[in-house]
């Protein structure tokens, strides 16, 4: 069993490698980044929206906690298909830029 965080939704000042998939989240590009607690374990994660999605999921069928490990399949990427998701481009998600002045 473990604890997660809040999920912040942030814009990648760098590039960053997603938690899930393994592959990498472009510097600009929207993310998902939450720290978790485990027993002694702490961590955290940043994942692909659509990576994150996947995650909570398959949580949820396992009953909301689950164990698994970096290269896990990643999703259809929807918001390539819609061409949106990149941080300057969703208005409502311009303002969580600032946030990401606190990782490292
Ligand atoms: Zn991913």
């Amino acid at each position: 069993m473990g604890t997660m965080t809040e999920t912040q939704t942030l814009c990648a000042a760098k590039q960053h490698r997603c938690t899930w998939c393994w592959q990498l989240i472009a510097k600009g590009e929207t993310y998902m980044r939450y720290r978790f607690f485990n027993g002694g374990d702490a961590g955290t994660c940043k994942m692909h929206p659509e990576c994150y999605e996947a995650m909570e999921q398959a949580a949820q069928e396992e009953g909301g906690w689950f164990e698994w490990a970096p290269g896990m399949e990643r999703p259809a990427p929807y918001d390539k298909a819609q061409g949106g998701a990149a941080c300057g481009a969703s208005p409502g998600a311009t303002g969580s830029a600032s946030l990401t002045g606190g990782t490292k």
